[in-house]
């Protein structure tokens, strides 16, 4: 019987001395970008997206002076924090990019600074409750930080809010007095249209403006772009561009068990 072919190559995925370079060539492009659309330099910030990765890894691009880490699973988010504070890593800060599940939505808040996955009157009521408890108890002493995700590209499978209903959600978390909404945050079009891609991103530069209008002024930053669409991103006014492929090569994968 013929091996099944692996899912997994290891041959692409980068050495661990391989990230400080990584790294600074995706600094530099992202600058290249930045000048080219005319944007301020500094005005793009470099979210470090790092599900699945060893904290040796996350390490690694840490010294090489990242500051600021996504993570999509809470239990890697607290296993890959607790790794680096035994490491002495230098200060970072870290936001949650995925889904929050309700039963974790306490650890989140313990463990980041921010979550920019916030798509529910729900989650934001617990969000707010959880963290003024954690306020009462001196756990804490300002609201948390949150975005609004928005299902910018109409995809079903696609957690965030639609658009339509994103200003008035805005409006509903500005009253909660325990979270601060800073931002927006989505996932492009998944597609090779950049058109498209485009068209998907400049739906929420728009609704930050409304939001804006609106009189929320703290909702400023748009995390938006990944590895394949940063630069279109940066072209339609992205804060925050969350990448992971680009610094630390493939994924490892999750072998599913037959
Ligand atoms: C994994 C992930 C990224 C980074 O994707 P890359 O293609 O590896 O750059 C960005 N945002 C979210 C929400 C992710 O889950």
């Amino acid at each position: 019987m013929p091996a099944k072919e692996s899912i997994v190559n290891l041959e692409s995925v980068p050495a661990l001395d391989e990230i400080p370079g990584r790294f600074a060539r995706l600094q530099e492009s992202v600058a290249q970008v930045v000048a080219k659309t005319g944007r301020e330099p500094g005005s793009v910030a470099i979210e470090l997206a790092v599900k699945y990765q060893a904290p040796e890894s996350v390490l690694a691009a840490i010294d090489a002076g990242g500051t600021l880490l996504g993570h999509n699973i809470i239990q890697q988010l607290e296993e890959t924090e607790q790794a680096l504070a035994d490491a002495n890593a230098p200060r970072h800060r870290t936001h949650v990019i995925g889904h929050v599940q309700k039963n974790k939505a306490g650890r989140a808040l313990a463990y980041a600074q921010c979550i920019e996955t916030v798509d529910s009157s729900k989650l934001a009521r617990r969000l707010d409750r959880l963290q003024g408890e954690r306020i009462e108890r001196g756990e804490a002493s300002h609201p948390f930080d949150v975005m609004i995700q928005v299902n910018s590209s109409g995809t079903e499978s696609q957690y965030g809010r639609a658009p339509e209903s994103v200003v008035d959600f805005a409006g509903k978390i500005a009253g909660l007095e325990n979270l601060r909404l800073v931002g927006l945050m989505t996932i492009g079009a998944h597609t090779t249209d950049v058109a498209a891609i485009a068209r998907s991103f400049q739906i929420v530069r728009e609704l930050r403006e409304q939001i804006q209008e609106a009189g929320i002024a703290s909702a400023t930053e748009l995390s938006m772009g990944m590895t394949h669409d940063m630069d279109i991103a940066i072209a339609e006014g992205s804060t925050i561009i969350r990448v992971g492929t680009a610094v630390f090569g493939p994924r490892p994968q999750i072998i599913s068990q037959q």
